[in-house]
């Protein structure tokens, strides 16, 4: 095994690196942009160039590629080589600043939303210098040197997904700066979203995935009967990973370690063929860039093991799917965690602070929150028992529910500190015991010292969900600050506020089973949305209330905002078309010409039985039974093509969602219906497809 102190990072261009590498002067002013954001010198930007090629030569690389999050939701890249033609017919590596500041990619063929006639096709890419370059290595041996990259249209305005992540950091930053300043810090220079996501995936094996077109064109499979048994023997979470597994993630943590990705934590999930890899935690826009490259190189690395990662958020119905938990907080520069509540909550002022901005923002955004999770793929999580439902809650534990209703009545606040526990026996050792338990299925839960927004879809980029966290919370800041700014006793003040917000918004509070009917029901009484499917839930993008708040902090103007929810909107009709149309695919040119040749084979017997039997009960009953279900999918699939059809004519955006959801989706799922059963009826030898058994539970071996 290699050793990760020896590869962490090797194919990182890190602040090690440039501090090395770089003259002094360029290196300081290099890092007040990358800490502090302040614009860059272009003759720095000409010299980290240079420093930058040779390292990356050294290391083998000949390309370069301005590497993008358009707003498919993976990533984009262009390489070009490093050759430049001299006068004498030869060629040099060369790399300028200019190249490394700008690229002019053709944005014609990225999704935009409106925003942009196909004719003026002009996109820009711009470096991100917080973001540290990186080569990879292709199967072909060629390097190239990753330059992580914000993309926008010829007016600036934001084609992807980092721009809005980097207006919200600067957002953040000064909102919540003015509020630590008015409750006395005067050390930090700086504060940031740290993240760290939690990401699950399935793995199965290449040559079941290759046999089922669901899974290539869509990413999950649209058919399949459950198997006799799924994940009830709650055998597989956590359980001893197997080799096959086990080589597969020693590989990824290898790649990912070279990176620089501080891949952590690995185990097996709940659902067979199940997974998860947690990173430590980050700045937001590197946890970001980092979370998109897990999801490659899972993807990548599975290739190489013969298996196949699926980032679907329902890959198989009837066992869980996947998610990706945002573990949130916010830090300064000077090392403070503005959600860590100490020893003494009620005297920290700042944390205090942060607690009264969360309620406030999540329980006037909550909408918006909940529409940052909303996909095709999540629609078959959220509120189906394996992750929260789609009503937005916030968990706050026990102590701390507890510190906030006595400072409601106004008490002398006291807080349940953490405390020993002991299990009963002299050998074990006893355990400090955390004073909150925690609560798996809450969409977003105190976890100590940050908050894990767990409603996100394993396939979701990181950046959209604390795009929205860091602006709502900005939003609540700048109206805290702008009241103990004015105020004279900045301690009264901000139990005062804290008291005030609670008060109003701890309907979004909710500490018990998210999972349960009950709560369901009672949060329609405290008023919560609960916008169960996606089409329902990206309506809050379209809302004024969104505009004013995205517009006033700089993070959208009302034009990109309208784009990005058209463009959500189009992503949802084609996933499900798509799905539609493999699920035709798969039914006339798969399953039924299977049940056929069944039945013609088991028609055949039942002449042959007769002769010798006179009777052949038993075969024509099964030959009926069949045919019930066979003369039934057939006339699913033609309803499905009508509804496909009607879907696909339809022009207004808002009514073609409607169709796919209400008759495409669903008449996916009622031929499914038909389909499962059939497959309980066939011999196994006329299925056309690999089962479930085989894909979740052969898969690992
Ligand atoms: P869980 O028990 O919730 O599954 P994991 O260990 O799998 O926990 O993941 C927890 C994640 O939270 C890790 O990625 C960890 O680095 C991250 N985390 C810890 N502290 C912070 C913080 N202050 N800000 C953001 N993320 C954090
Ligand atoms: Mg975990």
């Amino acid at each position: 095994m290699a050793n990760p102190l020896d590869v962490f990072g090797e194919n990182v261009f890190s602040e090690k690196i440039m501090r090395e590498r770089l003259p002094k002067d360029t290196y300081k002013s290099l890092k007040k942009t990358i800490d502090e954001g302040i614009s860059m010198d272009p003759k720095v930007a000409d010299v980290v160039a240079n420093a930058m090629k040779d390292w990356a030569i050294e290391k083998g690389a000949t390309h370069y590629t301005h590497w993008f999050q358009p707003l498919t939701g993976i990533t984009a890249e262009k390489h070009d080589s490093f050759i430049n033609p001299t006068n004498d017919g030869s060629v040099i590596f060369e790399f300028s600043g200019k190249q490394l500041i700008q690229g002019e990619p053709d944005a014609s063929s990225f999704p935009s939303g409106g925003l942009r006639a196909t004719f003026e096709a002009r996109g820009y890419t711009a470096w991100d210098c917080t973001s540290p370059a990186f080569l990879k290595e292709d199967a072909a041996g060629d390097v190239t040197l990753y330059i992580p990259t914000a993309f926008c249209g010829y007016h600036g305005e934001a084609l992807d997904k980092k721009t809005p992540l980097h207006r919200a950091n600067t957002a953040i930053n000064k909102q919540a700066l003015r509020m630590l300043k008015a409750l006395g810090n005067t050390t930090s220079k700086f504060v940031r979203a740290t993240v760290g996501p939690e990401q699950e995936y399935f793995l199965i094996d290449k040559s079941y995935f290759e046999q089922r077109i669901d899974l290539m064109l869509s990413g999950r499979s649209l058919f399949g009967a459950m198997p006799a048994k799924g994940q009830e023997l709650e055998d597989q979470y956590f359980g001893s990973i197997k080799d096959r597994i086990a080589n597969y993630m020693k590989d990824l943590d290898l790649e990912l370690w070279k990176m620089g990705i501080t891949s952590k934590t690995k185990h097996n999930e709940v659902a067979p063929a199940q997974y998860e890899m947690a990173p430590i935690f980050s700045f937001v826009n590197i946890a970001a860039d980092h979370n998109q490259l897990v999801m490659e190189t899972m993807q990548k690395v599975a290739l190489r093991h013969d298996l196949v990662c699926l980032l679907h958020e329902k890959p198989f119905a009837g066992v869980n799917g996947s998610g990706k938990h945002n573990n949130f907080s916010l830090a300064t520069d000077d090392g403070i965690n503005l959600f860590e509540p100490g020893h003494t909550p009620q005297d920290n002022l700042l944390f205090l602070g942060t607690i009264a901005a969360l309620l406030k923002g999540v329980d006037s955004h909550a909408d918006i929150l909940r529409a940052t999770a909303a996909s095709a793929g999540n629609d078959h999580r959220l509120g189906a028992n394996e992750a929260p439902p789609a009503i937005i809650s916030i968990f706050m534990g026990e102590a701390l529910s507890d510190l906030l209703d006595q400072l409601e009545k106004g008490q002398a606040i006291t807080y349940k500190d953490k405390t020993n526990f002991k299990i009963g026996a002299d050998t074990l050792p006893e355990l400090p015991k955390d004073n909150t338990d925690r609560n798996r299925t809450s969409p977003f839960a105190f976890t100590g010292n940050k908050f894990e927004f767990r409603m996100l879809g394993s396939s979701f980029s990181v950046s959209g969900p604390n795009v929205a966290l860091m602006t709502i919370l900005a939003e609540a800041f700048d109206e805290i600050a702008t009241r103990l700014e004015k105020s004279s006793n900045a301690k009264e003040e901000i139990i005062k506020i804290l008291k005030e917000f609670y008060s109003k918004h701890k309907r979004i509070v909710f500490n018990g089973n998210n999972y349960s009917q009950d709560w369901v029901k009672e949060a329609e009484k405290r008023g919560l949305p609960n916008n169960k499917n996606c089409i329902d839930a990206l309506k809050a993008y379209a809302t004024t209330k969104a505009q004013n708040l995205f517009e006033k902090y700089s993070i959208f103007t009302k034009e990109e905002l309208h784009s990005r929810y058209e463009i959500y909107m189009e992503q949802y009709c084609k996933v499900i078309n798509i799905e539609g149309r493999a699920a035709v695919e798969m039914v006339k040119t798969q399953y039924i010409p299977g049940v056929i040749d069944y039945t013609s084979s088991l028609a055949e017997t039942i002449g042959k039985i007769k002769v010798i039997n006179g009777s052949s009960k038993v075969q024509e009953g099964i030959f009926a039974n069949v045919t019930k279900y066979l003369e039934s999918a057939q006339i699913k699939l033609t309803a499905l093509e009508a509804a496909l059809t009607q879907a696909q004519d339809e022009s207004d955006i808002e009514k073609k969602a409607v169709i796919y959801r209400d008759s495409v989706l669903t008449g996916t799922v009622s031929l499914r219906a038909d389909i499962d059963v059939l497959e309980t009826l066939i011999p196994k030898n006329y299925w056309p497809v690999p089962t479930y058994t085989e894909m979740l539970f052969l898969s690992a071996n």
